[in-house]
C-alpha cells in the first residue's frame, strides 16, 4: 500500500465534489493496477466520479495515468523506419453490422498510412472486430509487438485482439463501471477509450462515434458532448484526434454476423456483389469506409483536403488495391490458403418475406442486435461463447420501395427457431410515405 495515497480520502474528495491532483488519480491507477484498493472502494469512486463529475485536468490525468498502467508501444524505439510513417487509427464506439475495421485497414494503409489496430470482442448488441476476423480459418490475432512491427512495415496494417497486458486498470475499472451502473460517465468514457489507444502508439485517431438507437450514446446531444471530451482530452495528450458522429439506427451494410461479415467486407473490397440488390444495399456502409478513411489520411497529414482524401480512397478501393491488401494481411496473420471458400456457413437459412407494401423506414438495430445474442452472433456476457456462421443478410435498405411478398432478409442459423422470423419481421419499420434518407456521417468535430 502507498502510504500517501489513503482510498477513503480519495473517495471524499469526490463525494464532496473537491478536485483530486494528478498526483492523487496517478496513485490511484497506480492501486487498481496493483490490486491495493478493494472493489468496494473503486466502486465508491466510480460513483462519485459519475455523479459529481471530473474537470477535463482529472479527465486527462486519469487518461494518462490509465494509459501507462501496463505495455506501452513506442513504434519509433522499435524501429527507426517508423519516424517516417503515419501511424493513425480508427476506434468505433461500437455498433450493430459494424464491420468497418475490415476494410478500412487495409484501404488506409494501401493509400499510405500505417494502422496498427487493436480490437475488441463484442459485446451486448454490438459486435467485435476480432470475432469477425477470427471466422477466417487459421486467422491469428495473437501476435507479438516485435512481429506487429515487421508487419506493419512490410504490409501497413496488423489487426490484433486487445489484450490485458494494455491498460490493465481499464481492464479493472470496466469491469467494474459494467456491475455498478458508472458506464455512462463522458470523463470516464474518455479515459477508458483514449488510453488504450495512447498505449496503442499512435499518433492519430479517428473516432467513429455512433449515434442512435442501437448507440451507446442515444441522443445527438451525448454523442457529441462525448466527442469533444475525447478531441480535447487527445489534445493533452498529445494524440491528433478527429472525432465523427454517424447514425447507429439500422445495421450498417448487408449482414449481421461474424462469417457473414468478412463475406460483405470482401464483396466490397473485391467489388463484386452477387446482385445488384447486395451491392445497393451495401452501398451506404461502402461510403462510411471510405468517409472514415478520408478522415484518417486528413488527421494524419497524410491528405491536405477531405476531397483529396476521398478521392484518393476510392481511387485505392475501385482499383482493387484494397481488396489486394485485405489479402496480405490475412495471409500475413496465418489464414490459411484459399479461406474464403472455407468461411462457416451457418447449418440452413430461412427468407423472411415483408408483410406488408410501403418504403423502409429504418431496421431496428438494437432489436437485430439482440436477436443475434439469441442465435450466437454476439454475446450477453464477455466470457460467453459465439458462432462464427450465423447471422441475418438484409437485402433491402433506408428508403427503398417495398412490395408484400419480396424477400427482405435471409437469416442464417444453426437451430430452428420458429418465432425469429416474426421477430425479424417486427424490427422492419414499413410505411407509406417515402423517408428522407439522411447520411452515414452526421457531424464531424476537430477541435474544441
Ligand atoms: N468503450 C470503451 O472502450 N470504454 C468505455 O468506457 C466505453 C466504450
Amino acid at each position: 500500500m502507498n502510504k500517501s495515497f489513503w482510498p477513503p480520502r480519495f473517495i471524499e474528495t469526490k463525494r464532496d465534489r473537491g478536485a483530486h491532483s494528478a498526483e492523487e488519480i496517478e496513485a490511484f491507477v497506480s492501486a487498481v493496477t496493483r490490486k491495493d484498493i478493494e472493489p468496494y472502494q473503486i466502486s465508491a469512486w466510480l460513483m462519485a466520479a459519475l455523479l459529481n463529475g471530473l474537470s477535463e485536468t482529472e479527465t486527462s490525468a486519469l487518461t494518462i495515468a490509465m494509459s501507462r498502467s501496463g505495455k506501452t508501444i513506442k513504434w519509433t524505439q522499435l524501429n527507426a523506419k517508423f519516424r517516417e510513417t503515419k501511424l493513425v487509427d480508427k476506434h468505433s464506439t461500437g455498433g450493430v453490422g459494424d464491420k468497418v475495421s475490415l476494410i478500412l485497414a487495409p484501404l488506409a494503409a494501401c493509400m499510405g498510412m500505417t494502422v496498427p489496430m487493436m480490437s475488441g470482442q463484442g459485446l451486448a448488441q454490438t459486435g467485435g472486430t476480432v470475432d469477425k476476423l477470427l471466422s477466417i480459418p487459421g486467422f491469428n490475432m495473437d501476435i507479438d509487438t516485435e512481429r506487429m512491427a515487421k508487419q506493419l512495415l512490410s504490409v501497413g496494417t496488423c489487426m490484433i485482439r486487445q489484450t490485458s497486458e494494455f491498460c490493465p486498470a481499464d481492464k479493472t475499472l470496466y469491469a467494474l463501471r459494467d456491475v455498478t451502473g458508472t458506464v455512462p460517465s463522458v470523463s470516464l468514457i474518455t479515459a477508458s477509450i483514449l488510453s488504450k489507444k495512447i498505449a496503442e502508439g499512435v499518433d492519430s485517431l479517428v473516432i467513429d462515434l455512433k449515434t442512435g438507437r442501437a448507440a451507446f450514446m442515444q441522443t445527438r446531444e451525448d454523442a457529441r458532448r462525448l466527442a469533444h471530451s475525447l478531441v480535447r482530452v487527445s489534445r493533452e495528450a498529445g494524440l491528433r484526434t478527429h472525432a465523427t458522429l454517424t447514425a447507429m439506427d439500422s445495421p450498417l451494410g448487408t449482414r449481421v454476423g461474424n462469417a457473414l461479415e468478412v463475406i460483405e467486407s470482401l464483396e466490397i473490397l473485391a467489388q463484386t456483389y452477387p446482385t445488384d440488390m447486395h451491392k445497393h444495399a451495401s452501398a451506404p456502409l461502402e461510403k462510411l469506409c471510405v468517409d472514415l478513411c478520408a478522415e484518417m489520411a486528413l488527421v494524419s497529414g497524410l491528405c491536405p483536403t477531405l476531397e483529396a482524401a476521398e478521392t484518393l480512397a476510392w481511387k485505392k478501393l475501385r482499383s482493387g488495391e484494397a481488396h489486394e491488401k485485405f489479402l496480405e494481411l490475412c495471409s500475413a496473420q496465418g489464414a490459411e490458403t484459399g479461406w474464403q471458400k472455407k468461411l462457416p456457413r451457418a447449418k440452413f437459412c430461412v427468407d423472411v418475406k415483408a408483410s406488408e407494401s410501403g418504403y423502409l423506414h429504418g431496421i431496428d438495430a438494437l432489436a437485430i442486435g439482440w436477436l443475434g445474442v439469441e442465435i450466437g452472433v454476439g454475446r450477453a456476457r464477455a466470457e460467453d461463447p459465439v458462432t462464427p456462421d450465423t447471422g441475418f443478410e438484409f437485402l433491402v435498405t433506408t428508403g427503398d420501395r417495398i412490395t408484400r411478398g419480396d424477400v427482405i432478409a435471409r437469416l442464417h442459423l444453426n437451430e430452428e427457431n420458429p418465432a425469429i422470423s416474426e421477430r425479424v419481421l417486427a424490427a422492419v419499420e414499413i410505411r407509406d410515405s417515402k423517408p428522407e434518407v439522411p447520411p452515414l456521417v452526421l457531424e464531424r468535430i476537430y477541435d474544441v
